[in-house]
């Protein structure tokens, strides 16, 4: 699978956070049936942790599930549609 601009990507992902010394803590997990699944290249790639999380170091492991051509669509509104293109929200 090759990730490129313009591919919509699902991964799987484990986030971890941990501040000086105290012990890493378990931040968020997807689901198998649930992968995060964006543009790429459309600059949305982390969701939006930043705010609880400043000064935490983080530890994001992730695998790519798997990969796709977005839509037109998708390419139109600059983010993916869900693992199929045809999910997600509606206009
Ligand atoms: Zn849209």
């Amino acid at each position: 699978m090759k990730v490129e601009n313009n591919k919509v990507v699902a991964v799987d992902y484990t986030l971890n956070a941990k501040k000086g010394n105290e012990s890493e803590k378990f931040i968020e997990q997807t689901s198998p049936d649930h992968p995060f699944v964006f543009l790429f290249g459309s600059q949305q790639v982390i969701p939006d942790f930043n705010h609880p999380l400043a000064g935490y170091d983080l530890h994001f492991t992730g695998k790519i599930k798997s990969v796709r051509e977005a839509t037109p669509e998708e390419l139109a509104h600059g983010h993916a549609h869900g693992l199929t293109g045809h999910e997600g929200h509606t206009h």
